[in-house]
């Protein structure tokens, strides 16, 4: 696990999306190795839902905690769904090669922590990661053997609907997560696979089967 308090303070100018060098060194193919599976999926679509009911159903997987500068919404807690960092923090691990991969989303930074990964998949364990698209393609890049999972809703009016219902968000955040989620349904055909969080248990059971 990240230890939190090694982080040191440092400047957050000229932050853009890349991977970093820190799993150059593993090998991509290993049969002893757990299985990485990335998932993602515009904002709202229910990747959330369809995960935690997914690790109900399994217990061969671990879910990696990401970190990211956006504040909590209401219920969410520090180290079990984010772990929450100030930007100087967030660069601070950047520079301490922390992270497997980080972007800026919807004006936050967002980054998957690599030590508890390479612990997981080290001991033989499958990992998710549930990450936007630019950090999807950055791990694939680093690491071509995870398998990328993209999770589409049924229609962009519906994933709207769901974005609104949560009513977690202002209308300019909506607006914006609306824009990056057409951006990110170009990118569908690019995944390994693609399902449709149509019903929800049935798309719990269709990601399942694609975790072997
Ligand atoms: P939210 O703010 O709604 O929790 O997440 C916004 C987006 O950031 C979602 O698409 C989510 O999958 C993505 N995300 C969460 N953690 C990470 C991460 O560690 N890296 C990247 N690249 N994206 C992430």
């Amino acid at each position: 696990m990240l230890d939190m308090a090694d982080v040191m303070d440092a400047s957050t100018d000229n932050c853009k999306a890349q991977a970093t060098g820190a799993l150059d060194a593993v090998p991509a193919a290993d049969a002893k190795r757990g299985g990485l599976y990335v998932i993602s999926g515009p904002s709202g679509v229910g990747k959330g839902t369809l995960v935690s009911k997914l690790m109900e159903l399994r217990d061969d997987v671990a879910l990696s905690v990401s970190a990211t500068t956006r504040s909590p919404r209401p219920g969410e807690v520090d180290g079990k769904n984010y772990f929450f960092l100030t930007k100087e923090k967030f660069k601070d691990l950047i520079d301490a090669d922390g992270f497997i991969e980080w972007a800026e989303y919807a004006g936050n930074f967002y980054g998957t922590p690599l030590d508890f990964v390479e612990e997981q998949l080290s001991a033989g364990t499958n990992v998710i990661l549930e990450i936007e698209v630019q950090g999807a393609f950055q791990v694939k890049e680093k690491l071509p053997d995870a398998t990328l999972i993209f999770i589409e809703p049924p229609s962009m009016d519906e994933l709207e609907r769901r974005i609104i219902g949560r009513g977690t968000e202002s209308e300019d955040v909506i607006e914006s997560r609306m824009r990056t989620a057409r951006v990110e349904m170009e990118r569908k055909m690019e995944y390994d696979i693609a399902v449709m969080n149509d019903d929800v248990d049935s798309a719990v059971a269709r990601l399942s089967e694609c975790i072997v």
